[in-house]
């Protein structure tokens, strides 16, 4: 059990500047993700992309902006849990304890939820057997490419993450890629690069297929696709790699309890706490009247929240509103030295 002041259930930029404003006021946090990394929408969505409206930073992209907050956070000693989603939160004396569907546990007062529009999930195979086979043979993210040397591994879909496995994967494993159109919608390098290796026949490629079927008793040891015209083949492989782009689910978030509206959690605008004491939520999943789904109002937000943690994790103090300018106090936590 992970003991905490507060925890912050999302790594976006709501997440990520809430855990600032916790640190700086003195109090642990510890933040725990759904997705493989940290920067929720900016990093998922559009990293590329320019965002506008940052205030005092005319331009920067997804990515930019993420890293920046991440090196904000720099200073602090925060522990990061991604790959683990939160599925239960139960009260338990005086504080909440989070359980995640990895079984990690958290205790703590303070249950911050910066979830945004819930979290992301894989978009999965319609074949319903396949959960059999689920993180064993049937993938739907990678960690360890290692794993597939000298085997075989059959990719499904037509984006950037279908085609760049398929490219690096076909150096080292026997790789069949299937996608069910016979345009590609990944960068056009890519695709011809795609197309290059499947003339060399390092690359089996089958467009206007899908799967159908999968066999294997403990195993899996076959896949059968099906096109536009009912013809099937059979294809024996090790792996089946399906990457078919993220849906983002409110998921366990809706069974905690909450004052829910429009897939958003309803929330007071004094110290953006829902209808139960202790759990706040901020950024895009939260909603009170005017609320507008902009990074600079989750910073705002979570920036109130954290000030109203303060009374639940330390109930024997007083809070104490203070300038980082000025605040010696602020300034030891930050590492940084001089007046
Ligand atoms: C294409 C695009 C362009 C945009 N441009 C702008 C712009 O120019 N300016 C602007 O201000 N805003 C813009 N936005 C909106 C902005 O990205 C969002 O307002 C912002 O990302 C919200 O941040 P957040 O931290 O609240 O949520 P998110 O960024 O959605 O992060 C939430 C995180 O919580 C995680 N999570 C959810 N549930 C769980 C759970 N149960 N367990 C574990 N983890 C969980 C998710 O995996 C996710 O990583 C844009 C959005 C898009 C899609």
């Amino acid at each position: 059990m992970i003991k905490t002041d507060a925890l912050i259930i999302g790594a976006g930029p709501t997440g990520l500047f809430t855990a600032h404003q916790l640190k700086l006021i003195g109090l642990n946090c510890e933040i725990v993700d759904n997705l493989d990394k940290i920067g929720g929408q900016c990093i998922e969505l559009y990293p590329d992309k320019p965002i506008y409206d940052i205030p005092a930073v005319p331009e920067c992209t997804g990515e930019e902006l993420t890293k920046n907050l991440i090196n904000q956070l720099k200073p602090f000693d925060i522990r990061f849990h991604l790959n683990e989603r939160v599925d239960e939160i139960k009260k338990e004396n005086e504080n909440w304890t989070v359980k995640t569907n990895n079984n990690k546990k958290f205790s703590t007062p303070n249950v911050i939820i910066a979830g945004g529009v819930g979290s992301f999930e894989p978009r999965k195979f319609s074949v319903k057997e396949c959960e059999k086979f689920e993180e064993k043979s049937i993938l739907y993210s990678i960690r360890d490419k290692n794993i597939f040397k000298g085997k075989t591994v059959s990719i499904f879909g037509g984006g950037d993450s279908a085609l760049d496995w398929a490219v690096e994967l076909s150096k080292n494993s026997k790789v069949n890629l299937i996608h069910r159109r016979d345009d590609f919608r990944g960068a056009q390098a890519t695709v011809d690069k795609v197309h290059q290796l499947a003339k060399e026949e390092k690359i089996n490629l089958y467009t206007r297929y899908q799967m159908s079927q999968i066999k294997g008793d403990n195993q899996l040891e076959s896949i059968e696709i099906k096109n536009d015209d009912k013809e099937t083949k059979t294809l024996k492989t090790d792996y089946a790699l399906g990457f078919f782009g993220l849906i983002m689910q409110l998921g366990p978030i809706a069974n905690w309890g909450l004052n829910i509206y429009k897939k958003t959690i309803e929330v007071d605008t004094e110290k953006f706490e829902t209808n139960q004491k202790g759990i706040y939520a901020v950024g895009d999943i939260c909603s009170y009247p005017g609320k507008l789904k902009l990074i600079l109002s989750g910073f705002h937000e979570g920036a109130l929240a954290a000030r109203a943690c303060f009374k639940l994790a330390r109930p024997n103090e007083k809070y104490r509103f203070e300038f980082t300018t000025s605040s010696k106090t602020i300034k030891d936590r930050l590492g940084v030295k001089g007046d």
